[in-house]
């Protein structure tokens, strides 16, 4: 029988062996570590010189495609919003260190501040389309629902005007009353007579319904079967924060009711890696 020290000991290092083998429990990962997997992100919009060149490209492409288009009548751009001619990082920086993500509440509370900064390049494309005789149509799906108390309306067009956007009013704003699927109101554009020359989004469902998909290989094969429309009809701007592309790694459908570390597991699950030798 071996002295009670050394048996004490031995189970001591078992238990502590055990402990050090043992994964993480679900709930051990929470929303405050799910945030900061963001960090690098968001620098990256902030803080990279590409994040600007990107935007400046965006716009200059969008520019030459305007001037080069020589058809006649009533003539439209239609750009999205969000990440597409503002920058809402601060809003998604803000959750860094908190137990909290995105919500309605967190969301009107950021838009209320009417504090999101020019993407560069947007107001001088804009101001040029309405310099040369085109209407701007701005399709954002930031909420127009003032029974359910989230009438961001004002707020928004605040923050556009400040920044300098045109034809910031009623007739140009299009919010979301109903679907989140823009669709109908791109529908909507043509049936008042306007000819859409192009579209720009951070979202390919900014385009077209078909890219509305929720897996990530309908999302790959609706862009690769309309490979010709980008850089042409269509414009995207670069957004690795946050986008329907994130609820395609999760598997779409109900995504959001996933936990933190069901989210965190499936972001490295659909990564390819390289298996080192050691
Ligand atoms: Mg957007």
């Amino acid at each position: 029988m071996k002295p009670i020290k050394g048996r004490l000991l031995i189970t001591a290092l078992i238990v502590f062996s055990f402990a050090l083998t043992v994964p993480a429990r679900a709930e051990d990962f929470t929303t405050v570590d799910l945030n900061a997997e963001q960090v690098l992100a968001l620098s990256w919009v902030q803080n990279s010189a590409e994040f600007k060149a990107l935007a400046f490209q965006a716009f200059n492409i969008a520019r030459l495609r305007w001037d080069m288009d020589k058809g006649g009548g009533k003539k439209c751009v239609v750009v999205d919003v969000d990440e597409t001619i503002i920058d809402n990082s601060a809003f998604n920086a803000g959750f860094i260190g908190k137990d909290f993500g995105y919500g309605s509440s967190r969301w009107k509370e950021w838009c209320s501040a009417e504090s999101a900064i020019a993407i560069p390049g947007a107001g001088a494309f804009l101001n040029h389309v309405a310099d040369t005789g085109g209407e701007i149509f701005y399709v954002t799906n930031r909420k127009a629902q003032p029974e359910k108390g989230l009438d961001l309306t004002e707020v928004t067009m605040n923050n556009l005007k400040k920044l300098g956007f045109p034809q910031v009013d009623k007739k140009h704003m299009m919010f979301r009353t109903g679907s989140s699927m823009k669709g109908e109101r791109r529908t909507r554009i043509t049936d008042m007579g306007y000819r859409i020359v192009l579209l720009m989004g951070d979202n390919l469902a900014d385009f077209d319904d078909a890219f509305d998909a929720e897996t990530m290989q309908e999302r790959d094969a609706a862009v690769k079967s309309n490979r010709d429309k980008f850089g042409d009809r269509f414009i995207v701007l670069p957004n690795p924060i946050y986008g329907n592309w994130e609820g395609a790694i999760y598997g779409g459908g109900d995504w959001y009711k996933k936990s933190p570390k069901e989210k965190s597991d499936l972001r490295i699950k659909t990564l390819r890696k390289f298996q080192f030798s050691k």
